[in-house]
């Protein structure tokens, strides 16, 4: 797809997020089944709920354009889903993967916060206006989303556990 004006790039980049929220509602029930700790399992269910209603957001934006909704292949959010999947296959400990996870599921909710942020200007530049109102509802969900996840990595101890097994080999 030849990019010549700010339309076509919004576009493709509507095409790109579309690819990764669809992706996201199949990868965050995964994490939400390996979360050893209830509430974090809780966080990663709820924000595929929500992520069901961010796609069909971006259906709305298409529709706003008279575009049929296409995704792209994100290659930011395959990359950032096979590191997820290296956790899922390595962590060893419930916290190593507990904190694992938080980790990939942040720099899944940064990637989603810088793009939502784009798309924002550009639907402002081109003056989408409900297009604007519609990505500043997903971009709040990704924000208190991360929010949530740093709350959930200061309660989480991946030392502790270690500490307490060191004890146990020492006894
Ligand atoms: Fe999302
Ligand atoms: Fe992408
Ligand atoms: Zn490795
Ligand atoms: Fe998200």
């Amino acid at each position: 797809m030849a990019l010549a004006t700010l339309d076509a790039l919004f576009e493709d980049m509507l095409r790109d997020v579309y690819y990764a929220e669809k992706k996201l509602t199949k990868i965050l029930p995964k994490m939400a089944k390996k979360a050893a700790t209830p509430a974090l399992a809780e966080a990663f269910t709820d924000h595929a709920a929500e992520t069901e209603g961010q796609v069909e957001r971006l259906e709305n934006v298409f529709e706003l354009l008279g575009k049929t909704p296409r995704a792209k292949k994100c290659e930011a959010l395959e990359g950032l889903a096979a590191e997820g999947d290296h956790i899922m296959e390595e962590a060893e400990t419930d916290a190593i993967m507990d904190v694992g996870l938080i980790a990939s599921a942040q720099a899944v909710e940064h990637y989603e916060i810088a793009r939502y942020g784009t798309l924002i200007a550009w639907a402002n530049e081109l003056g989408l206006t409900k297009a604007v109102t519609l990505l500043e509802q997903t971009l709040e969900e990704e924000k208190a989303a991360d929010e949530k996840l740093t709350g959930l990595a200061e309660d989480a101890n991946p030392t502790a556990e270690k500490k307490d097994q060191s004890a146990e080999e020492a006894a």
